[in-house]
């Protein structure tokens, strides 16, 4: 079997979610969406509106910042306050991915003493940029993938509208993949 798992970063975001969440539906696929607690708690219904459209919501950070700035008692309060703005939506992640990737030498105890897994990515397509095109993010994305690869993208922050190019280069990146005999699956 020829899977894929879409997963976004850096969620929700008013601007980006919905029109991504129609995109994912319109194709069909479902995805995993590492969000960013701070943005939950600001836009609760567009975390619901994942979760009843079928998709996995797991955790980035409550608030984006790199753990190395941390100590382990502000990382762990910034892990569990996250945490309680999900589970007041009804919902325990099982994933837990860290603002940039950035980890500590406790990060994934700590991960783990929460039930979740600590899990990275192994495509980025660099969606984030300023100055990047639809193009050649769909061009890396499609380079990029291979048969059980986690693909990272984001549905919010990014510079200069970045999640827009990304909306956009799923346009074509989704249909091509199904295409080539790819399936899409949440992690
Ligand atoms: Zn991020």
């Amino acid at each position: 079997m020829k899977k894929l798992f879409l997963t976004f970063d850096d969620g929700p975001s008013a601007e980006y979610t919905m029109e991504l969440l129609n995109l994912l539906d319109e194709a069909g696929i479902k995805a995993t969406f590492f969000v960013v607690g701070e943005f939950a708690k600001a836009h609760p219904e567009l975390v619901e509106e994942e979760i009843k459209r079928g998709h996995e919501v797991c955790l980035h950070a409550n608030r984006h910042i790199s753990s190395w700035l941390m100590t382990r008692k502000t990382y762990t309060e910034d892990m569990d306050t996250a945490l309680e703005t999900l589970e007041g939506l009804g919902i325990r992640p099982h994933y837990y991915r860290p603002p940039w990737g950035m980890t500590r030498r406790f990060s994934r105890y700590e991960a783990g003493k929460r039930k979740m897994h600590l899990i990275k990515w192994d495509v980025m397509a660099e969606d984030w940029r300023a100055h990047t095109t639809p193009a050649e993010i769909c061009r890396k994305i499609l380079d990029r993938s291979f048969p059980g690869a986690v693909i990272c993208l984001h549905d919010g922050r990014g510079r200069n509208n970045a999640p827009s190019r990304t909306i956009e280069a799923l346009r074509t990146a989704i249909p091509t993949l199904l295409e080539r005999g790819y399936t899409f699956e949440t992690l």
